[in-house]
């Protein structure tokens, strides 16, 4: 008999997710609790993080809410710690708070760097730094951070979303090789354009353009950067590390 080739239980575990009151953050929430993990739903908006929680929780998922900034050092560090003190460890964390402030280069303003350097980079290292502690005492640990395209290839307009997508990317290979003597993974996701409201807001002349050089020819739905989070975060993918793993049609080919 052959083994089955991807086995996504997940039970007995202990995910985070950030930016998990919409949009990519709430479908990999779903996919986790699904799977069997408890999961810790972070976002810095309580309704949309309620809402989150009381889907995974009629699926019969086992969730809780936790609003936090990604970029307040204090409140990260107390989340980890409440979570860890509910539910005895943390085994999965996925950095997938992130925003755009797109803008040319030229009129591009200093908050609308700083905001988007903050929230993607900084977030990611801080809930990185807090999640790590736990892993490594477990000798196990998953972290996935939700990347970009864009900080591959760059993009028009997203001077400062590129820089810190390819900040989060440079982080995660660096903390996958600080971390890999304990066991505890790190890789990253980098989506091309997925249908959420951060890509909807980009009109639709700009997202058939979108379609068009994409060569699946369509959008990316939620549940395919959400299959990927689950792959790395599964056994399947125990001996995947520092690795980035593109969700994009075809598009940085
Ligand atoms: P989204 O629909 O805008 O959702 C982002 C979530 O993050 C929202 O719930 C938002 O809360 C939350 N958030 C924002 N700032 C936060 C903070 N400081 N602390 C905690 N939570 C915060 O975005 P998405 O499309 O799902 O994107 C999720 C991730 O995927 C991001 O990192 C994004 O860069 C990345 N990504 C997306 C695409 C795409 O095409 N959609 C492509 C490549 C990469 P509020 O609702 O209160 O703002």
């Amino acid at each position: 008999m052959s083994q089955a080739l991807l086995s996504t239980d997940l039970s007995g575990q202990v995910a985070l997710v950030t930016g998990a009151g919409r949009g990519l953050g709430r479908k990999i929430a779903e996919f986790l609790a699904g799977a069997g993990a408890k999961v810790a739903c972070v976002d810095i908006s309580p309704e949309l993080l309620a809402e989150t929680v009381s889907l995974l929780q009629s699926a019969g998922g086992t969730a809780m809410a936790l609003v936090c900034d990604v970029t307040n050092s204090q409140r990260v560090n107390e989340v980890v710690d409440e979570v860890v003190k509910a539910w005895g460890g943390l085994h999965i964390l996925v950095n997938n708070a992130g925003i755009t402030r797109d803008g040319m280069l030229l009129r591009m303003k200093d908050d609308q760097w700083d905001s988007v350097l903050n929230i993607n980079l900084r977030g990611t290292f801080l809930f990185t730094r807090a999640g790590a502690r736990p892993m490594l005492r477990q000798h196990r640990g998953r972290i996935i951070n939700i990347a970009s395209v864009s900080g591959l290839m760059g993009n028009p307009g997203q001077a400062n979303y590129s820089a810190s997508k390819a900040g989060v990317i440079g982080f995660t290979r660096t903390v996958a090789r600080e971390l890999a003597g304990r066991n505890v993974t790190v890789n990253a996701v980098a989506p091309g354009f997925i249908a959420t409201d951060m890509t909807a807001t980009l009109g639709e002349e700009v997202l058939e353009g979108i379609k068009k050089e994409t060569p699946l020819g369509r959008l990316g739905q939620p549940e395919d950067v959400a299959h990927a989070v689950l792959f790395l975060a599964s056994e399947a993918a125990s001996f995947i590390t520092g690795h980035v793993l593109t969700v994009d049609g075809g598009l940085s080919v």
